[in-house]
């Protein structure tokens, strides 16, 4: 007998969305989480953690009946994502391919709670706890917890982010690299009302971001090396309010700093996303450099094509853990994931390399991509997830 059919590590962005999912596709399923989300009033600080959410990750959560939570909290929709090197630029716009907007900036918290309102009575969860020990044979997979309870399942998913206990737990090792920039983000009242455009500014030390958030507020990020960075943490308030206002392009304006905090950045991919009856999805499989904000749109998509085999499963009355869909899963997202990391590896070096000579090969390159046309749109429907990835 089984405690549950799948228990999921993790309650964030992708461990929540497994849940809902897997629960409206019939399953049992339980959500272990180490800590209570913290809740939200509308009055309430903007949380720091806020993603771009492209317009794939958005009609899922929709699909789940999540979106509509989203909107009754805080969001703020883009219609144009710019990028932009000296006096070159880029702009992609929802026009171009019959869109209303390109994606989202939304917090991590505002998603995480939208989707735990969407947790039924098939879903039970178990806040405050964490997995300690693990065991699986052929039919089952059996977790420890911390207060010595033992739970059983058909499945164990970890999406217990970035240093996932289940991945080791599992002796499932990474491979990655810690990148030499760090970043740091900033929550800040700009002088304009609300902004519908998203962009990113190359320098030879790392790009700097700007992401609208509602109302007159964006979230800034600046990318540079890690150095650098935990120098600018340092800095009194004033002081960084005013070296971002220096650093940053004019378009800015005169902002005023609420809160920032720097991160480090990782890739990292797990060497296996599947063990047994054990899989990893979103950040403990997988961390990509933030600066295209990819990182849970690529978890959302694990954990669209994990319902959907396991789904499968179900119908078909195979085993949950059958081990062609499990490989199915592993082979087809690792392969993605790759690719994106790849591409923004290349995004990386390509504008981190201080010569006048690439700096005009890419200022040609961005006002060609201007002017691409058909190209263009086609890199817009990838930028909004309707591409591979
Ligand atoms: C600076 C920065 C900017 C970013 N910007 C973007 C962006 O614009 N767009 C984008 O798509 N992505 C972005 N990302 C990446 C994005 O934040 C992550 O990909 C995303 O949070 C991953 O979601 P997750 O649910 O897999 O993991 P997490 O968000 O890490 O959630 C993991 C959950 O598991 C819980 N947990 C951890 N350990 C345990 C345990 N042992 N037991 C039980 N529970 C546990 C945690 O409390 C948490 O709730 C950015 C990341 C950074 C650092």
């Amino acid at each position: 007998m089984y405690d549950t059919d799948v228990i999921i590590s993790g309650g964030g962005m992708v461990g929540a969305a497994l849940a809902v999912a897997l629960s409206q596709a019939g399953l049992a399923v339980m959500v272990l989480e180490k800590q209570q989300p913290a809740s939200f009033a509308a009055d309430s600080a903007i949380d720091l953690r806020v993603s771009s959410l492209n317009l794939r990750s958005e009609r899922w959560l929709a699909s789940l009946g999540a979106w509509q939570h989203v909107q009754q909290m805080r969001l703020c929709p883009y219609q144009f994502l710019q990028a932009g090197e000296g006096n070159a630029a880029v702009r992609f716009a929802a026009s171009e391919i019959a869109e209303p907007h390109l994606g989202h900036i939304i917090e991590n918290n505002v998603v995480q709670l939208a989707l735990w309102r969407q947790f039924n009575e098939q879903v039970e969860v178990i806040t405050d706890t964490q997995i300690v020990a693990l065991q699986q044979n052929d039919s089952s997979v059996s977790v420890t917890l911390s207060d010595a309870r033992i739970v059983s399942a058909k499945l164990l998913i970890g999406a217990d982010g970035a240093h996932s206990v289940v991945r080791q737990l599992a002796g499932i090792g990474t491979q990655g690299w810690q990148y030499q920039q760090a970043c740091l983000v900033a929550y800040v009242d700009t002088p304009y009302p609300q902004q519908d455009i998203t962009w990113q500014q190359f320098y030879p030390s790392g790009p700097r971001a700007f992401l609208p958030l509602p109302g007159a507020q964006a979230s800034l990020v600046w990318y540079d090396e890690a150095a650098k960075v935990k120098q600018l943490a340092q800095l009194a308030p004033a002081a960084l309010e005013r070296a971002f206002i220096e650093a940053f392009p004019d378009e800015l304006g005169a902002v005023k700093l609420k809160s920032s905090a720097w991160f480090p950045l990782a890739r990292m991919q797990a060497q296996q996303y599947v063990k047994g009856r054990v899989l990893l999805a979103g950040d403990a499989a997988h961390t990509i450099n933030p600066l295209a904000g990819q990182g849970v749109n690529l978890g959302f998509a694990d954990a669209m094509l994990l319902v959907e085999l396991i789904s499968a499963n179900l119908q078909a009355r195979r085993d949950l853990a059958d081990s062609a869909s499990l490989l199915q899963y592993q082979r087809q997202r690792k392969l993605q994931n790759s690719l994106m990391m790849g591409a923004m590896d290349v995004i990386y070096q390509t504008f981190s390399r201080d010569s006048d000579t690439l700096s005009f090969i890419r200022q040609q390159g961005l006002r060609l991509a201007a002017n691409a046309g058909v190209a263009k749109r086609l890199l817009t429907q990838y930028a909004v997830g309707n591409g591979v990835f």
